[in-house]
């Protein structure tokens, strides 16, 4: 290889979601506070080329990197645990895969052979991991394989880092798997043999897992770790516990307890070095252990059935609690029950009221409804992207007396288009890949809340829509009340608005909640945060 990158790949067996993406996170951060450069990569298993095209009932939120690609909720954690943005590069989808084999085969350049799974689709599978470590020269590359062993859909995958692990040499590359010991209440027993029979699945495909990490509800005690050591041929030190915790954010010290990071520094004879410097996580885990006060926040949204559909946002929210020695609850209220008749009592409790992103015509109503009785009630309002969107349209309907005002996403022959489709989107026909999408600056003006928030007038935000504030009924909604603080430098577009009158109302077309991260918590949740924070005295 002409670098020394090394990897670590992770797999999942027994059943989804065990959390292979936080134990990935957790080994990074653990690695990274050793002193080491360390990226994650997440390889999903669908043929959609990205989940930018996914219900977010499908698998969640589409979390969005800083270079606009549409990716895993993974990379969320990646980036919250870490602290360094992630790329295109560190995603990768069977549909992205063939989408490249099927591109070459077409431009001629397989030169007229049979094109097959085993080697072009494996042999593409291994560029796109090498890439991440070649092009930004990290010293560990930690690549999740989504889904589980014995799927059909993660073969290739498999069989692909089979093949790296022999090119990359014996002590440039370590397996960990993750599995699942599950408790039999009844027999009061924890068992083995899920872990056995998965670990049966990689020997078939030619892998022994260096490393195996066990999911539990209960401690496992020294000779359940014996038996799974003897059954799975590693070592005793091997097997790690990962049992259940109250936060993600406390899983890195339990690795670090079970000493996951010196076993597979180890295995790929790198220096262990000094001890990890975890000062400023822990700060932030006192924080969060230790509030002084409750906070309640309405988070407004139409996919609330699935809270992982709104991950950074519940996140972020954590992030800014901690900051402001608060416990944010955040209750999740599905927009489609909102009524104006209902909404005072739904929301009546709540410090503060989120409106979250969206798309599309179901549930929309009920956001407005919402952002009404936030505005005429007085209580702390953040409105993200379509949140803002529908704060516009409010606003418009019952201040400007536009009451058919709305966006063209939803009514498109609306006689005040408040909201309207970019310029740019006009032509555009395929929905992947096509919205604005990651980060583009915006200018915000000095004395407002925004720029007292952030404290400073040039932000980099990232965005995912189509929409946006049609500019020419800018002056009509300044005269009457709402601003807009923050703009694109260039195209004039709105980022933020904002109604100065109002304890705290801040509407943004771009989505913090990507960027809040465990030691940079995001200023606009911070400031919000601390204003629901007043609203409760
Ligand atoms: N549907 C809106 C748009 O496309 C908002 C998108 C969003 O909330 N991410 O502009």
């Amino acid at each position: 290889m002409p670098h020394n990158t090394k990897y670590v790949f992770v797999t999942g067996g027994v059943t989804s979601s065990l959390g292979k993406g936080i134990i990935s996170a957790s080994l990074a951060k653990l690695l990274q506070s050793r002193g080491y450069s360390v990226t994650i990569q997440k390889l999903d298993p669908y043929i959609n080329v990205d989940p930018g095209t996914l219900n977010p009932y499908e698998h969640g939120e589409c979390y969005v990197t800083e270079d606009g690609a549409e990716t895993d909720l993974d990379l969320g954690h990646y980036e919250r645990f870490l602290n360094v943005h992630t790329t295109q590069a560190n995603n990768v989808t069977t549909g992205r895969i063939y989408q490249s084999v099927i591109n070459k085969e077409r431009r001629g350049e397989y030169l007229g052979k049979t094109v097959q799974v085993i080697p072009h689709i494996t042999d593409e599978i291994k560029r796109r991991i090498k890439l991440v470590g070649t092009r930004n020269k990290f010293d560990v590359v930690i690549t999740e394989i989504g889904g589980t062993v014995g799927d059909i859909e993660s073969l290739p995958y498999v069989e692909a880092v089979r093949q790296l692990k022999y090119e990359l040499g014996p002590t440039n590359s370590a397996f960990v798997h993750l599995t699942l010991v599950p408790y039999l209440a009844a027999s009061g027993e924890l068992k083995t043999k899920p872990t056995q029979h998965s670990v049966k699945v990689m020997l078939e495909n030619g892998i022994q897992p260096d490393v195996l990490v066990l999911r539990t509800e209960h401690e496992l005690n020294v000779d359940i770790r014996k038996k799974v050591a003897l059954f799975c041929n590693v070592n005793l030190e091997s097997v790690i516990e990962s049992i259940d915790a109250s936060t993600i954010y406390h899983v890195p010290l339990l690795m670090l307890k079970e000493r996951l990071d010196i076993i597979i520094l180890k295995k790929l004879n790198l220096p262990i070095g000094n001890e990890p410097d975890l000062k400023p996580w822990k700060q932030f885990l006192g924080k969060l252990k230790d509030p002084k006060s409750v906070v309640k926040i309405g988070l407004v949204g139409k996919y609330v059935e699935l809270p992982d559909a709104y991950i950074s946002i519940m996140e972020s929210l954590i992030h800014a609690g901690a900051t402001n020695q608060c416990r944010v609850e955040t209750v999740s209220i599905h927009s489609e029950t909102i009524n104006r008749e209902n909404v005072a009592k739904i929301l009546g409790e709540m410090n503060g009221i989120i409106v979250a992103p969206g798309f599309g015509r179901r549930g929309v109503e009920g956001k407005i409804e919402a952002v009404k009785y936030a505005r005429e009630s007085n209580t702390p309002f953040l409105g993200i992207c379509l949140g803002m969107q529908c704060a516009v349209i409010e606003f418009a309907r019952n201040v400007l007396n536009f009451p058919d005002a709305n966006s063209t996403e939803m009514v498109r022959s609306t006689k005040h288009p408040v909201i309207d489709l970019m310029e740019d989107q006009k032509g555009i026909t395929t929905k992947g890949g096509t919205m604005r999408l990651g980060a583009y600056p915006c200018e915000i003006e000095k004395g407002t809340r925004a720029f007292e928030a952030y404290n400073k007038t040039t932000i980099q935000e990232r965005h995912r829509h189509r929409y946006e504030f049609n500019n020419e009924y800018l002056e009509e909604f300044k005269m009457n009340g709402m601003i807009a603080s923050g703009l694109n430098p260039e195209t004039d577009l709105v980022e933020i608005i904002e109604i100065p009158s109002h304890p705290w109302f801040i509407g943004v077309q771009f989505h913090p909640e990507y960027k809040s991260t465990v030691v940079n918590p995001h200023p606009l949740f911070v400031d919000f945060v601390k204003a629901v924070k007043k609203n409760t005295t």
